[in-house]
């Protein structure tokens, strides 16, 4: 069944919407969680509302693509493996009808191709487990890049950093390297992007830590080689000799071009 928006709209009552979501006003992006493990969906919805998204579950495909279809929403989240019609059949039918981004989440790696291969009209992909935080982090680039060229018919483009056989595509957070996809954590992916975006510059472990960090975040300064030598070891032919980030021995770390 469908939970929060569903319900509310069911009853005809708008004010239990906001009830129902703990949140006021009507200005908040919106988006809708298809998905039938009740535990992933509950979640997502926490982590999603924490960051002011007012957020709507449905637990089967038919239900969830008439949702999708009839109410207002900015952005999917959809599960593939679904009681009833899959993930696969949703996504298709949502994109008849709709031009929101659709992230797609799967348990099983092997079907992240089967959804490139079919060209669904999926904007992003994930391969659960995935943290929380990752998740949040897509919806906004989506959310982001969607507002941006809502209204204009323009099709969405992918935000994309590129350095030397390094393809850092900003919108779906994912990094491929000589043409291969390498997966990345948050934190190596944020550093990596930022020295990327900032070539030659030579920055401080501080400097990068501040930008990466929160400020009351636990860790310290060596938290910032630890990722280098793991974002090295992703990106560099040889980590002996890296091509890419070099270590400026004394001061820090640049992005060499
Ligand atoms: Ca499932």
């Amino acid at each position: 069944m469908c939970r929060a928006y569903c319900a509310a709209r069911v009853s005809g009552n708008a004010e239990s919407v906001v009830i129902n979501c703990g949140k006021a006003g009507n200005d908040m992006s919106r988006i809708l969680i298809i998905e039938d493990e009740v535990a992933i969906a509950d979640l997502e919805k926490d982590y999603l509302e924490l960051s002011d998204f007012q957020v709507s579950i449905c637990n089967t495909g038919d239900e969830g693509l008439t949702e999708a279809l009839n109410g207002n929403y900015d952005l999917v989240i959809l599960d593939l493996m679904l009681p009833g019609m899959d993930g696969f059949e949703v996504c298709r039918k949502i994109r008849e009808g709709k031009n929101i981004p659709i992230l797609m989440v799967s348990a099983k790696k092997d079907d992240i191709d089967k959804i490139r291969g079919l060209g669904l009209g999926a904007d992003d992909y994930m391969t659960k487990p995935f943290s929380p935080s990752e998740l949040v982090a897509r919806v906004k680039a989506h959310m982001a890049r969607y507002e941006r060229l809502v209204g204009t018919n323009q099709k969405p483009q992918n935000d994309i950093v590129e350095i030397r056989g390094i393809r850092i595509d900003k919108t779906a957070r994912r990094v491929y390297v000589d043409g291969v996809e390498r997966t990345f954590t948050t934190k190596e992916f944020d550093l990596l992007t930022f020295l990327a975006e900032n070539p030659n510059h030579v920055f401080t472990k501080e400097e990068l830590f501040r930008e990466i960090w929160d400020m009351d975040s636990i860790g310290d300064i060596a938290t910032v080689t630890v990722h280098i030598k793991k974002i090295r070891e992703k990106i560099e032919a040889d980590t002996a000799k890296p091509q890419y980030i070099e270590t400026i021995w004394g001061v820090g770390y640049r992005f060499k071009v």
